[in-house]
């Protein structure tokens, strides 16, 4: 199981709760680990949709690392 990360107009998000809106990075860390929480996935299984979405700009490397410390 993963959670999918997608650009806020992303015209193709399915109607499931593993996918997910980038928002404020704050707002994006709880939601994701409240996520990772509930289904028990890890974080290194949160990845974005595609090469463009969430876009290159999406900083994930700091989710992961937020999400990181969170898991330990
Ligand atoms: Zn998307």
């Amino acid at each position: 199981m993963v959670i999918v990360l997608h650009k806020e107009d992303c015209p193709d998000i399915p109607e499931h709760s593993l996918h997910v809106k980038v928002k404020k990075m704050d707002d994006l860390v709880d939601e994701v680990f409240s996520l990772m929480q509930k289904y028990k996935i890890p974080f290194h299984h949160v990845e974005p949709h595609n090469r463009n979405c969430p876009g290159l700009k999406f900083p994930l490397e700091e989710l992961e690392h937020k999400l990181f410390i969170l898991e330990h």
